[in-house]
C-alpha cells in the first residue's frame, strides 16, 4: 500500500529531492538555506502559512539539536508534516445502524463519481452491501456514468431522469436503502460552481432531505478535490464547505501530480481532516489517509540520515 502512495507522490518528492539538492549543495545549513526550503515547500503547494510555520520549526530544532547534514533535516521536516497532517487527521466514520451514508461533494471532474465508485467497490469485496443514488441530475451523462461504475461494481442505483429535483433522488434512495436493509448508501451530487447560489441550496436540501429520513446521516460529507489543482483546490472547497458542512475530503489524482503538498495546505489552512486518496482510474485505487505514511511518500526521494531513503 505505502509503495503505491509512494509511486504516486513520485512527482512531488522527485521536485523535493531535487530543490533540497539544490538547497544543500553548498554543504552547510544557513539561512539562506531556510528561504530556499520555503519557496520549495510552496512550489509544491504546502501553502504560504504551513510552508512558513514548517521551517520555522525546522529552523529552531536545527539550532537546539546542532543539526548539520540534509538527511537529518529531512527527517526534521518530514515529521513536522506529519504532525500538522495529524493535527486534523480522523477516521471515516460507519454506523453502528446501517445504512452509512456519505455524500461525495466538489466541482465537475473532481473525481466524485469514480470515488462513490471505489467506495462502493471496497464495501462490497469486504462483504457488505451499497446502493447509489444519481443526485448529479444536471447532466444526463453524469447519471449514465454513475450508473455505469454501478453496474461494474455490481451494485443497484437509484436514478430520475435528467433535470429533476436532487433532493427527490435523494428521498428516493434513502428509502431504497433502508428498505433493502444495505450497508451504505453513497450519494455523487452534483458540482457547478458557476451556478453557486443554487448549487448551495441544492445541496443543503439533499443533505436536509437524508437528515431527515435516516437519523444519523449523513455520516460524512466527503468532499473530494483533485490534487493536480493546487491552491485553486482550496478556494472551490470553502464555497463547499460554506454549502454542505464537510467533514472530511477525498484528495484524487495524486498519482501523476507534482503538488502532492496540497494535503498539507488543506489540514492547515481548511482545518479539514483528509479521509482518503486517490492513486488512479481502477477501482482498487483509493487508500485511507496515514498522516506518516503520506509524509514519508512525500520526503521518499530526498535524502536520509547515512545516505539512505525511504523505503517501507
Ligand atoms: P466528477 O465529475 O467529479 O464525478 O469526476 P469523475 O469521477 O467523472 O472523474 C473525472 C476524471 O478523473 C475521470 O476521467 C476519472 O477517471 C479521473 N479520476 C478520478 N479519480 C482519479 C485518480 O485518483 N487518479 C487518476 N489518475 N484519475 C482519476
Amino acid at each position: 500500500m505505502f509503495e503505491k502512495l509512494k509511486a504516486s507522490l513520485s512527482k512531488t518528492s522527485s521536485l523535493l529531492r531535487e530543490g533540497m539538492d539544490r538547497v544543500f549543495s553548498g554543504g552547510a545549513i544557513g539561512a539562506d538555506s531556510f528561504e530556499e526550503l520555503e519557496a520549495l515547500l510552496i512550489q509544491v503547494d504546502v501553502g504560504v502559512k504551513a510552508a512558513s510555520e514548517i521551517v520555522e520549526d525546522v529552523r529552531e530544532r536545527v539550532r537546539r539539536e546542532r543539526v548539520q547534514d540534509s538527511g537529518q533535516l529531512t527527517r526534521l521536516i518530514m515529521e513536522k508534516v506529519a504532525a500538522i497532517l495529524e493535527t486534523t487527521s480522523k477516521p471515516l466514520q460507519v454506523s453502528g445502524l446501517p445504512p452509512t451514508v456519505y455524500v461525495l461533494v466538489g466541482v465537475n471532474g473532481s473525481g466524485k463519481t469514480t470515488t462513490a465508485a471505489k467506495l462502493a467497490h471496497r464495501w462490497v469485496t469486504q462483504g457488505r452491501t451499497a446502493i447509489a443514488a444519481a443526485c448529479d441530475t444536471f447532466r444526463a451523462a453524469a447519471i449514465d456514468q454513475l450508473e455505469a461504475w454501478s453496474n461494474r461494481v455490481g451494485i443497484e442505483v437509484v436514478k430520475h431522469q435528467e433535470g429533476s429535483d436532487p433532493a427527490a433522488v435523494a428521498f428516493d434512495a434513502a428509502h431504497a436503502a433502508v428498505a433493502r436493509g444495505r450497508d451504505l448508501l453513497i450519494v455523487d451530487t452534483a458540482g457547478r460552481l458557476h451556478t453557486k447560489k443554487n448549487l448551495m441550496e441544492e445541496l443543503k436540501k439533499v443533505i436536509r432531505v437524508i437528515a431527515r429520513e435516516i437519523p444519523g446521516a449523513p455520516h460524512e460529507v466527503l468532499l473530494v478535490i483533485d490534487g493536480t489543482t493546487g491552491q485553486n483546490g482550496l478556494v472551490q472547497a470553502r464555497v463547499f464547505m460554506e454549502a454542505a458542512g464537510v467533514t472530511g475530503v477525498v484528495l484524487t489524482k495524486l498519482d501523476g501530480s507534482a503538488r502532492g503538498g496540497i494535503a498539507v495546505a488543506i489540514a492547515r489552512e481548511l482545518g479539514l481532516p483528509i479521509k482518503l486518496v486517490g492513486v488512479g482510474e481502477g477501482l482498487d485505487d483509493l487508500k485511507d489517509f496515514v498522516p506518516g505514511d503520506f509524509a514519508r511518500a512525500l520526503f521518499a526521494s530526498a535524502p536520509l540520515p547515512g545516505g539512505s531513503s525511504v523505503t517501507s
